[in-house]
């Protein structure tokens, strides 16, 4: 039986286990966190995710778990509503879900067919052209016929693979955590020259809060970026060690793979949240390597360079996309904002409401 080990129990690295497992290989996923990472903010699945997602068999669960559609409420600084978006934008094939919940959905796909190491990371990578042999942190090995690096944007495989310097970072930060409270079955959104704010709150587990803004000098805190916002104040206040925080950067590699290393997921091509499809690519990622894997038998190299010719179109339109798009989440100045709202309101008319889910569904394909 042919083995792989994957590095990152992230979207993308559950979602190889899964796809390899069902095809046959053993897999065995390291993750440097000592537990499951289930937690997360609200995340799309349209286009190639969701067909992704099909394939993989995850539908009926990750339905199950979907949020549904929700009205949006865009307000004002002073907390005063601009105008509310109503539900109903979204297609057909399309879930808005929380990362944790995909997490969860792909752990119970895999949880029996994968061997789990928590707490354990690789040091040092060797080749052969039969195989890759990996140093862990706790000092054993594992040998396998493909390592498939799924790490993360901060990827430790592709710095031992390719080495520093494929990360563009953006003059923007981010922070995404759960949020508790009464439940209000909307969303609110605010966006102001350099910040947007937005919160959903559906209930227990069903709740994430979302602040994105531009910071070109030291690191600023939450509080002090948003800290005026009193519809956010309870919000910030519950912001717990375990945000999720960090700068916006894309991953830029001339290739994504080195022998019989791979990399997937944000590891090899981070999207960036602006573009809204990094979760969906790490499906497609997986579901398309394993398709490769089958048709090349064990001319893995081959697999890896068909792989990638495939892929690589789609990550190069999302990236750029993404960066075409930063203006929208975080509007550099008062005119943006008045652009924006006026886009926005839009949404509210019937005519341009279906023009624009058609130019949606047209560029999500
Ligand atoms: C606020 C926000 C909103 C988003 N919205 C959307 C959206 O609407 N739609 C969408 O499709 N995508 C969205 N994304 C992007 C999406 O969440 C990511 O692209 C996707 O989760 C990437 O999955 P991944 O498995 O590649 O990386 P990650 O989810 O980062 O997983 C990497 C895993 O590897 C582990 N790890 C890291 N380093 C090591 C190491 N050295 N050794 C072992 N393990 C390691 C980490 O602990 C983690 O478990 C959003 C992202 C953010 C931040």
């Amino acid at each position: 039986m042919k083995r792989a080990i994957i590095v990152g129990a992230g979207i993308a690295g559950l979602a190889t286990a899964l796809r390899l497992g069902r095809d046959g290989w053993r897999t065995t996923v390291l993750e440097r966190a000592p537990g499951r990472r289930s937690s997360g903010y609200l995340i799309n699945l349209n286009g190639p995710g969701y067909d992704a997602a099909e394939r993989l068999g995850l539908l009926p669960a990750l339905a199950a778990r979907a949020l549904g559609d929700f009205t949006t409420t865009l307000i004002r600084a002073d907390g005063r509503p601009k105008f509310t978006v109503p539900p109903g934008l979204v297609g057909d094939r399309f879930l808005a879900l929380f990362r944790g919940d995909l997490e969860t959905v792909l752990h119970e796909a895999v949880r029996e067919s994968a061997r789990f190491r928590f707490a354990t990371t690789i040091t040092t990578i060797e080749q052969t052209p039969t195989g890759v042999r990996v140093k862990l942190s706790d000092g054993t090995t594992e040998e396998a016929e493909l390592l498939v690096g799924a790490d993360g944007v901060h990827s430790a495989t592709r710095a031992a693979l390719f080495g520093d310097g494929f990360e563009v970072e953006f003059p923007y930060r981010v922070a995404a955590f759960p949020i508790t409270g009464p439940a209000e079955s909307a969303a609110t959104t605010f966006i102001g020259p350099g910040r947007t704010a937005a919160k959903l709150n559906l209930g227990p587990d069903r709740s994430s809060a979302f602040f994105t803004w531009r910071s070109e000098g030291p690191e600023a805190s939450v509080r002090s970026v948003f800290g005026d916002l009193e519809a956010f104040g309870a919000t910030i206040d519950g912001m717990g060690p375990d945000a999720y925080l960090d700068r916006v950067s894309q991953v830029v590699l001339p290739r994504w793979s080195d022998g019989r290393a791979v990399l997937l997921g944000d590891a090899a091509w981070c999207v960036t949240l602006f573009a809204g499809h990094g979760a969906g690519l790490a499906l497609a990622g997986a579901d398309r390597l394993g398709e490769a894997l089958s048709r090349h038998g064990d001319d893995v190299p081959a697999a890896l360079a068909a792989w990638e010719a495939g892929l690589r179109p789609a990550v190069t339109k999302r990236q750029a996309l993404a960066r075409r798009g930063m203006r929208q989440y975080v509007p550099p100045n008062r005119f943006h904002v008045w652009m924006n709202d006026l886009m926005i309101r839009a949404l509210t008319v019937p005519a341009a409401r279906a023009l624009i889910r058609r130019g949606l569904e047209r560029q999500n394909r």
